[in-house]
């Protein structure tokens, strides 16, 4: 039986060792920090549970899918909840709007700010629903291998249309749908969930409107980390080996095949087969020698990393009726909030941002009478901020935000716990400082979007967000498919029925 290690906990490492204990293989996960989750961690303080980073689940049916393969279900290992209403979002010059993800809702209230959005509302969802599809049976769970999977009809028929779609900015296409700035914004915002922006990411991830409009936002109880909970305990079950506080300092390769890994403590540990799961840009440049890299620093020069963000995990005493689970808050000048991030990379003066209420749907993440408040402010990718830099930003954005919705969180506070740039940067080994790795630019995207094979070190491969498909716990769950369909040889896109023993071939 081949040995397997994976380098880092986080959700593409975790989902891979599954899959690939589940096909045969001896797997060791070996982790920097003191337990899993990586980006998805979770932490406990005064009394209150608060997930690291995720806190949206969308595409459900890619977890359906997931945990099919491991022959079980969704129902089974997570205790998920529709959230009803979907989202708030305040605004800085209107009145606030609720999304329901209830379409016929939402179409009416489209339709109350903008004669005709809520016809177009519809039409909007149903093509971002066509794309969607369609990427998930040929593009999200492809490796690119074979050029046969593109002459597919579904895809040849419509070449015209994609090549439409990934040649206009989202920008550009929504203001074929709908001219007020508001609804303009709803439809736009989810490109901050591709770490990339609407004036820059291609039409095609209007994809992500048919995930909060139509398949809904669901939310499993005991917080995101549940899901990480669930991972583990499934490794468990297959064998997987998981040995933490194990960072690794080297890939160890002779004549273009790794033989193991060197970890910062000194040992040496064989493996017939490595894969990264660390930041790709470290795993590269940081755990490779330069003759061995396929990924030089001259190559992440070109490319571009989503932002880095202000990260505040506030305890708040009291209640925050005003805030939904999700609530968002944008700006009234769009442009200039990302250009500050994209272009001129300062601090935004006022800044678009994202709160989370977990407490609104799980009594267990706040002590009674408290609301646990999670707080993402999206900043330049590449920055560092000092202690006093961050304290007075936190001060300016909690005052933005009882400006934008009246609340004020600060006067409440009874647990403060902030993260950001240089903590991106310590804690996950992250390429400037980024929060979720290279964006999902045309050029950084699909085909265009690192592989998850080495091209110098034959036995080397890499999964999670930096590779592809990309960003997000679904596209990690889809990233270790991938790297299962790599070892099985299964070139063809799509996904794979079951998981089966895979021959031994090392
Ligand atoms: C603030 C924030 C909000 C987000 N919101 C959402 C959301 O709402 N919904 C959603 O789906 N996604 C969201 N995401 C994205 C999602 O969390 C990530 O895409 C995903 O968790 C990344 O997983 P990964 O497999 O790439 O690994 P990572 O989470 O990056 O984990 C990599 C692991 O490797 C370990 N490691 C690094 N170097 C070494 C080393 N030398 N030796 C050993 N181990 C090492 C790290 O400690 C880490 O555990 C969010 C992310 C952030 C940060």
């Amino acid at each position: 039986m081949s040995k397997i290690i994976i380098i880092g906990a986080g959700i593409g490492g975790l989902a891979t060792a599954n899959l690939l204990a589940k096909a045969g293989y001896e797997v060791h996960i070996y982790e920097k920090e003191a337990g899993p989750g990586g980006r998805a961690g979770q932490f406990k303080k005064d009394g209150f549970t608060f997930d690291t980073g995720p806190s949206w689940y969308l595409m459900p049916d890619v977890f359906a899918h997931y945990f099919e393969l491991l022959g079980t279900t969704v129902k089974k290992e997570l205790d998920l909840v529709q959230l009803k209403p979907a989202y708030k979002v305040f605004f800085e010059n209107n009145n606030d709007v609720t999304i329901t993800g209830d379409l016929e809702k939402d179409a009416e209230t489209f339709e109350t700010i903008e004669a005709g959005a809520g016809e177009s509302l519809k039409k909007y969802v149903e093509k971002s629903d066509e794309t969607y599809q369609l990427s998930l049976k040929h593009f999200l769970y492809s490796n690119f291998t074979s050029t046969t999977d593109f002459l597919h009809p579904d895809i040849t028929k419509r070449a015209g249309k994609m090549l439409a779609l990934a040649t206009t900015s989202i920008d550009s296409y929504v203001k074929r749908f709908v001219t007020n700035q508001q609804l303009k914004q709803i439809l736009e915002y989810p490109m901050v969930f591709l770490g990339t922006s609407p004036f820059n990411a291609p039409a095609l991830y209007s994809l992500m409107s048919a995930l909060d409009f139509k398949e809904g936002v669901f939310y499993p109880k005991g917080t995101m980390y549940a899901i990480v909970e669930q991972l583990v305990k499934l490794g468990e079950s297959f064998g997987v080996h998981y040995h933490y506080k194990k960072g690794v300092k080297r890939i160890v390769v002779s004549n273009g095949t790794a033989s193991g890994i060197e970890l910062e403590s000194g040992p040496k540990i064989e493996a017939d087969i490595i894969i990264s799961n660390a930041d790709l840009h470290f795993t590269e440049t940081k755990l490779l020698n330069a003759e061995n890299q396929t990924y030089p620093q001259k190559y992440w020069d070109k490319q571009e990393a989503s932002p880095s963000a202000l990260l505040l995990y506030l305890g708040i005493k009291g209640k925050v009726p005003e805030f939904e689970h999700h609530t968002l808050l944008f700006v009234e000048d769009w442009k200039a909030n990302f250009d500050a991030i994209y272009k001129t990379k300062t601090t935004p003066e006022k800044a678009s941002l994202y709160i989370s209420k977990t407490s609104h749907t799980d009594a267990s993440t706040a002590p009674k009478g408290h609301e646990n408040i999670f707080v993402l402010v999206p900043l330049p990718a590449g920055i560092t901020l000092t202690a006093k830099e961050t304290k007075d930003l936190t001060a300016h954005y909690l005052n933005q935000i009882k400006v934008m919705t009246g609340v004020d969180l600060e006067s409440r506070i009874v647990s403060k716990t902030s993260f950001g740039p240089d903590d991106f940067k310590t804690k996950y080994n992250s390429w400037q400082s980024s929060m979720l790795g290279p964006s999902h630019k045309l050029s950084q995207s699909a085909f265009f979007r690192t592989p998850n094979k080495s091209k110098k070190v034959t036995n080397l491969y890499y999964v999670g967000s930096g590779t592809v498909p990309g960003i997000g716990v679904p596209m990690c769950l889809i990233s270790a498919e991938l790297i299962y369909k790599r070892l099985a040889g299964i070139k063809r896109g799509g996904r794979v029925q079951s998981i089966e023993p895979i021959k031994d071939i090392f």
